[in-house]
């Protein structure tokens, strides 16, 4: 368990050093025996320890040993995806400039680049605008990442998801990427979208394609 606190503290340092996450912004979790590991509510990495991580169980309880302690106030889609998708074990949240740029423009990011698949499929959906840390911003974004491992949240920000802190950490950082890429291609003008076709060789391609090999 320390171990994890360390690794989820240190993922939370990586988003704030790659400039992924400012301030209060953001959050993140990791599957552990019987639930998961959640950064704490309301602190900035600077203010973070490993000890400040808190351990809730898939019923959204907190564990007997870190009573007290005040979970992220998104702890309910962080719960609902680990509970609901089994090959996953960390999700990250961040309020990163671009996916979050767009996402305030309520836009689904489409196969204008063909590493759009490294979330899942051929588009990076983005959820309906709903209050933060509400159950109804959990029910929107499960729907937005179904058969995906990233999606926006709707004037708010982005989800990405990993089998590890790693693969969620380089979710994250590459849907980050390819928000950028649109925006700045949508500056110039329409952006030429990859075909079905197209995109089917990539995800075939993928197979065998390092850290995104299936
Ligand atoms: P927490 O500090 O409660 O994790 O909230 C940050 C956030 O991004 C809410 O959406
Ligand atoms: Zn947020």
């Amino acid at each position: 368990m320390q171990i994890d606190a360390e690794k989820l503290l240190n993922t939370s340092q990586k988003l704030a050093n790659l400039g992924l996450n400012k301030g209060t912004s953001g959050n993140a979790s990791v599957r552990v025996d019987g639930g998961f590991l959640i950064t704490p509510s309301g602190l900035s990495v600077e203010q973070m320890s490993a000890s400040d991580m808190v351990n809730m169980h898939l019923d959204g309880t907190i564990a007997d040993s870190d009573a007290g302690k005040k979970p992220s106030s998104e702890w309910r889609f962080h719960r609902d995806i680990l509970a609901n998708r089994p090959e996953i074990n960390a999700v990250i949240h961040t309020h990163s400039m671009f996916a979050t740029t767009l996402a305030c423009l309520h836009k689904d990011i489409p196969p204008f680049h063909y590493m759009i698949a490294v979330a899942g499929g051929d588009t990076i959906r983005c959820a309906p605008y709903a209050l933060f840390g509400s159950q109804a911003l959990s029910d929107v974004a499960l729907l937005a990442l179904q058969e995906r491992k990233a999606c926006l949240l709707a004037n708010h920000g982005m989800i990405a998801l990993g089998r590890d802190c790693d693969e969620a950490l380089a979710v994250a950082q590459e849907v980050e990427n390819l928000c950028e890429q649109y925006w700045r291609t949508l500056q110039l003008g329409e952006p030429h979208i990859l075909s079905e076709a197209e995109m089917r060789e990539v995800f075939q391609q993928f197979k065998g394609y390092g850290r995104w090999a299936q």
